[in-house]
């Protein structure tokens, strides 16, 4: 039995949409394998332990929430840009994706620092992108992820940066590059929202994996598959979704 440290940040302002059920989804795939999620808060003030995270989590937000965090974690960015380096794992979802990157000028044309972990920047625009979405991600085969975005944000990568996927349907990243979210290391920033391992088991089996590595210091190891009858059928209806209604300027 090996116990997975997860780090979640500011689970008080960033846990739109429900993002920490992507915690409890960790967890229970984790209990399965006969192992154990202990999650700790990092929260306004609190320093980071490097080293004795395996998994740092990140939720969605609006303007507001993530202007009451942004400069606390641009506080942060020195520890949290050594643990990736010392290969820990990272998911980043919507408002908490857009500050790993260098910036986000929100609605109403602040400015709030990002912490530089990933190579993009975020602007908002007038129209909001909400809809279903689906991926497909090279890296891993071409397997996709299903989900649901809602942001005003658009962000653009760098030329030389990994995308999370290619938008199959749905806007993405800014609704033209064809990209969603962005990948570095064993960081996974995306606009995914609240239910992405719910519908994506193999994600969530991807972040266990990496998150078991960094404990145990070896190499990621693929995870015994799990019958995932309900997974799979809640990812066809989100794709199907994303087919017939997927949003598009
Ligand atoms: N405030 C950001 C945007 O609208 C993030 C929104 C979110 O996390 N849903 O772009």
């Amino acid at each position: 039995m090996t116990v997975i440290r997860v780090g979640h940040l500011y689970p008080d302002y960033l846990n739109i949409y429900a993002d920490r059920g992507n915690i409890a989804v960790l967890a229970e795939r984790a209990r399965v394998r006969g192992h154990e999620l202990d999650v700790r808060s990092i929260g306004l003030g609190d320093p980071v332990p490097v080293g004795e995270i395996d998994l740092f989590y990140v939720g969605g937000g609006q303007d507001r929430e993530q202007d009451l965090v942004a400069r606390d974690l641009a506080g942060k960015a020195e520890p949290l840009r050594e643990a990736v380096e010392r290969d820990a794992a990272f998911l980043a979802v919507c408002g908490g994706y857009q500050l790993l990157g260098r910036r986000y000028r929100d609605v109403g044309g602040l400015d709030l620092p990002g912490i530089g972990l990933l190579p993009l920047e975020t602007v908002a625009g007038d129209r909001r992108m909400i809809g279903d979405v689906l991926l497909e991600c090279s890296w891993a085969g071409g397997r996709t992820l299903a989900g649901f975005e809602n942001h005003a944000g658009r962000t653009q990568l760098d030329a030389d940066a990994e995308p999370l996927g290619r938008v199959v349907h749905g806007f993405g990243n800014d609704g033209r590059s064809g990209f969603e979210g962005c990948r570095y290391r064993r960081v996974y920033g995306t606009y995914l929202h609240g239910p992405l391992l719910p519908r994506n088991p193999w994600f969530a089996d991807r972040l266990l994996a990496e998150a078991l590595a960094h404990r145990t210091g070896g190499v990621p190891v693929e995870l015994e598959p799990l019958p995932d009858d309900l997974e799979r059928q809640a990812h066809e209806v989100s794709a199907g979704r994303a087919r017939s209604r997927g949003g598009r300027f």
